[in-house]
């Protein structure tokens, strides 16, 4: 069986202990697809660029998501939080990273349908940032499209939760902005209002402000927002959190993603409009820059985000 998924690492933790990725196996009868999953990295200190310590960012807002998508999806949890921030370490020791890594805990229920017993592998896999000074991923061009689906509503799936299935949703809007020639798509929620990206959420720069859609706006509620929402106004640009449209989409001078997979990813076009003037915008840029320096623990006030490992 190949180690698809789990990014060619030799290790990982499964329900209770280390073991070789391909020793991992379970049967192809699982109900995996009634899962639900955590994506958290881990970065280097001192500089998201190099090698050496790495700091988890977010673990406690990470592991509290994955907890209430448990309970959200009525799954049970075998392990305590702290026996997966055990897992993590000994999965990325184990493996000898010392590059930024990406850990994608996984749960599922061992019967279908109402379990009370469940399946955990915590798998850690190395990832490249585009962020970081004179990163050349960051500036890449990014086209993106108002995909025709519009984002789960949540009250016909919890959209809070983390959950394997709510990820249809995504792939169907990645789909058709590969098929219609653009890199990526946005959201617009059942009600119209801009609601998120395919697998990030979204912020909008006017006029100095940074915009950003409310939680009832059926986004999944990111870590990665949260910390935005907390360090933005020490760059000068108050945030508000609220819905906006499609046309103050089309209108705004900066867009960019923000998630644990996104970091800050800067869009050049929607829907062939272009955002602003230069390419990454300025504030956008800015907001990536300090975020680096957040992630390498280089900022002080931010430390409480980092968890050693
Ligand atoms: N929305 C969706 C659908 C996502 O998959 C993600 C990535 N987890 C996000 C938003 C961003 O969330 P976070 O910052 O917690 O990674």
């Amino acid at each position: 069986m190949s180690a698809a998924g789990f990014g060619g690492s030799r290790y990982c933790w499964m329900n209770g202990s280390v073991m070789e990725t391909k020793d991992a196996l379970v049967s192809p009868m699982e109900a995996i697809h009634l899962g639900i999953f955590e994506g958290i990295k881990a970065y280097v200190e001192g500089d998201v660029n190099g090698s050496g310590d790495l700091n988890i960012f977010g673990w406690t807002q990470h592991i509290d998501r994955l907890w209430r998508s448990a309970d959200v999806n009525g799954l049970a949890m075998p392990y305590s939080k702290d026996e997966l921030l055990e897992a993590v370490r000994a999965c990325i020791i184990r493996n000898d990273y010392n590059t930024n890594t990406y850990t994608q805990p996984r749960i599922w229920p061992k019967k279908a349908w109402g379990s009370d017993d469940s399946h955990v592998v915590v798998p850690v896999w190395p990832f490249e940032t585009l962020l970081g000074k004179g990163n050349k991923k960051f500036g890449e061009e990014r086209r993106f499209m108002v995909s025709s689906w519009r984002r789960i509503s949540s009250d016909a799936l919890p959209t809070q939760a983390k959950s394997w299935a709510n990820y249809q949703n995504n792939m169907h809007a990645i789909r058709e902005a590969k098929r219609c020639g653009y890199d990526n798509a946005i959201f617009l929620d059942n009600r119209g209002f801009v609601s998120e990206g395919t697998l990030a959420c979204l912020m909008v720069v006017r006029d100095g402000k940074v915009i950003t859609s409310p939680v009832t706006a059926s986004i999944l509620e990111s870590v990665t927002r949260g910390c935005f929402i907390e360090f933005i106004p020490d760059l000068g640009h108050p945030v508000e959190v609220k819905d906006y449209t499609r046309v103050e989409l089309y209108a705004s001078d900066e867009a960019f993603l923000c998630g644990t997979g996104g970091e800050c990813t800067p869009i050049t076009s929607i829907d062939d409009i272009k955002m602003g003037k230069g390419y990454p915008g300025p504030i956008t840029k800015k907001i990536g820059e300090y975020y680096a320096e957040i992630l390498a623990g280089n900022v002080k006030k931010y430390k409480h985000w980092l968890t050693p490992v």
